[in-house]
């Protein structure tokens, strides 16, 4: 099977560690080992946070793992599968004190190294006294992880390197900002050496890695420790190669291929008047042709693609027509520092895109928080506000570093507005900043995991292109209820969200033949409400409930009311089986088959 059963556990405080057989800890603990878990992602690593909530320090657990179809073609699995998955407690997502679960995730080349050391992730607990490594090295008979003192203050992309070139092809880290305490801090994970870097961003797993002191966790592996398929059967390997053909080149990938996120947001968002603007309150810019990809081609730029071991190659990098070369954009970057802060320059886009990457901080809640300060300002009469460039660029670095008023924009949009005023146009759901799409028509925000992200709960558009459906709350209950499960999914089997339409489907096939097991569509969408169930619970032990599922001021546009919004509420939890203040019930733990897990009901 695809998956080695096997984690590595490291104890930080006490400096030691154990290659645990977790799926034998499984067997004897519940008599069997779920789909769920074997799928893994998030599916796996939520359960490994139960036993420690309530959670009042975010730097005290931390889980990088991988998925059962993570690795490369030649390992037998699809291609565009090489996610790499964080799970921690956000420290976005506070409340009195206590954190709810996060999880983001990114391609690049670190997860096929992960594997390739014969375990599908790692488990960090505790923290150690001074910056370091935990390098994972399997290259040899034996598998060793030492840690190794790293510079805090490092780059992102310098620390790939630097891992590299001890031999550890395969890295993830936490940048300078993290250990200045941005609380939005993201991690990288490695793609190839001088090149970009992959960010898991949302929710502020950097500033919950550098809590614990470690800068990297690096990977040496052999491609003889990664695990088979368990199937080696002729006809499916064929099977592959036309699965792999469909992604290269069918219809259901051509967007991201052909437009890049970028490209196809524009074309998609502009002429529904839905590119959010100065702070989400102005979907129609009139200058957005500015950053349209296709204008910039009509006026001598060229655009390459590029990806990550993926025949999407869905990257985007555009090259001037001098022929300098710009830092890779993708849509949600360069809509939320761009048009968001006012900003229709490439140039200072690509900059602020790259400063984000070098430093570790998640350029979209980045360019949510300076969006909010812009129209904080500029209610004050005060200065900066949009379109200011240079000031933008200036409090970029300010953040990283938590210097001036970079120190308070550092905490996030929501505490930096509840302690500067202006609540109300902080945009932002359970603490994490708005992706590039308009609030009013997406109601999912308010039940997403990670707050107000567009894959954490796949509705973003679906409002946009049903305006039959928008103001009612039981077309909205059906429409978030019925995302969850493809919404979890794409963050526990190890492909990229962008290979969702050809893969889902094939689910069952591939699980049949990677990983030995035969389920059906029902049981792999159990397991993938198992993971929302789990993290809902995660979330109702740290105080977050109803209260929570909501929305911020400027969302109540057009049909959007906080009335259609409580309606939802009731339909959503009904359909869940939650109690009125939105908890996890017996009831519910029963009909998801999680009964097992009823001791950490709150
Ligand atoms: S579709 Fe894009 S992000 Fe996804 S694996 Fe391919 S290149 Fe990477």
């Amino acid at each position: 099977m695809t998956i080695s059963g096997e984690v590595l556990k490291y104890d930080l405080d006490n400096e030691s560690y154990e290659f645990l057989n977790w799926m034998e800890e499984d067997r004897q603990r519940y008599g069997e080992v779920s789909l769920r878990r074997m799928i893994g992602g998030i599916g796996f690593a939520f359960e490994e946070f139960l036993a420690d909530q309530p959670c009042t320090d975010p730097s005290r657990k931390f889980v990088v793992n991988t998925g059962f179809l993570t690795g490369l073609p030649r390992d037998g699995v699809p291609s565009g599968c090489t996610r790499t998955y964080i799970s921690f407690n956000a420290p976005l997502k506070e409340k009195n004190g206590r954190y709810g679960i996060g999880y983001a995730a990114a391609g690049g080349l670190c997860g096929p190294h992960i594997k390739s050391c014969g375990v599908d992730g790692v488990i960090l607990e505790g923290k150690f006294k001074s910056p370091v490594g935990v390098m994972l090295d399997a290259s040899g008979k034996d598998r060793e992880v030492e840690l190794i003192d790293l510079d805090p203050e490092s780059t992102t992309i310098e620390t790939v390197n630097l891992c590299h070139d001890k031999g550890f092809k395969g890295s993830i880290n936490s940048g300078a900002a993290g250990f200045h305490g941005v609380r939005f801090a993201s991690v990288h994970v490695s793609y190839m050496p001088d090149d970009h870097v992959r960010a898991a961003a949302r929710g502020g797993p950097g500033m919950a890695l550098a809590g614990m002191n470690v800068k990297a966790i690096a990977f040496s592996g052999t491609r003889d420790r990664y695990p088979a398929p368990s199937s080696d059967d002729a006809g499916f390997k064929e099977w592959i190669k036309t699965i792999n053909r469909e992604l290269a080149s069918g219809s259901g990938t051509e967007k991201y291929k052909r437009y890049g996120t970028w490209g196809g947001n524009w074309a998609f968002l502009v002429p529904l008047g839905a590119l959010p603007a100065e702070n989400f309150r102005n979907l129609n810019p009139e200058d957005a042709y500015k950053l349209d990809p296709e204008y910039l081609k009509e006026n001598g730029w060229s655009i390459s693609r590029k990806g990550c071991a993926c025949p999407i190659m869905c990257w985007k990098i555009p090259k001037d027509p001098s022929g300098k070369q710009l830092w890779k954009m993708d849509y949600e970057n360069v809509d939320l520092l761009g048009p968001n802060c006012g900003i229709y320059d490439p140039y200072t886009v690509s900059r602020a895109i790259q400063i984000c990457d070098l430093y570790g901080i998640d350029a979209m809640s980045a360019g949510g928080v300076i969006a909010w300060y812009f129209e904080h300002n500029e209610r004050q009469g005060k200065k900066p506000t949009f379109g200011d460039k240079e000031a933008q660029l200036e409090l970029l670095e300010k953040i990283a570093k938590r210097e001036g008023e970079g120190k308070i924009l550092s905490e996030g949009v929501r505490k930096a507005s509840e302690k500067l005023g202006d609540t109300d146009i902080a945009m932002q759901v359970k603490g994490l900043e708005g992706a590039g799409y308009p609030f009013w028509s997406n109601l999912g925000y308010a039940f997403a995991l990670r707050g107000a992200c567009h894959t954490s709960l796949g509705t973003y558009s679906v409002g946009l292109t049903n305006p039959e459906g928008v103001a009612s709350s039981e077309w909205w209950a059906d429409q978030i209820v019925g995302a969850i499960p493809t919404s979890m999914i794409c963050q526990m089997n190890g492909a990229c969200y962008f290979t969702r339409k050809v893969l889902i489907p094939e689910l069952p096939k591939l699980i049949d033949n990677l990983l030995g097991v035969k389920a059906d569509e029902d049981a792999i969408e159990r397991s993938a409400f198992q993971s929302y169930i789990i993290a809902r619970m995660i979330d109702n032990i740290n105080g977050f409930d109803s209260g929570d599922d909501n929305l911020p001021e400027r969302a109540f546009r057009r049909t959007t009311t906080p009335e259609l919004l409580e309606d939802t509420k009731s339909l959503v939890y009904e359909q869940l089986m939650f109690n009125d203040e939105g908890k996890v019930t017996e009831e519910t733990l029963d009909r998801y088959g999680l009964d097992h897990l009823s001791r950490f009901l709150p």
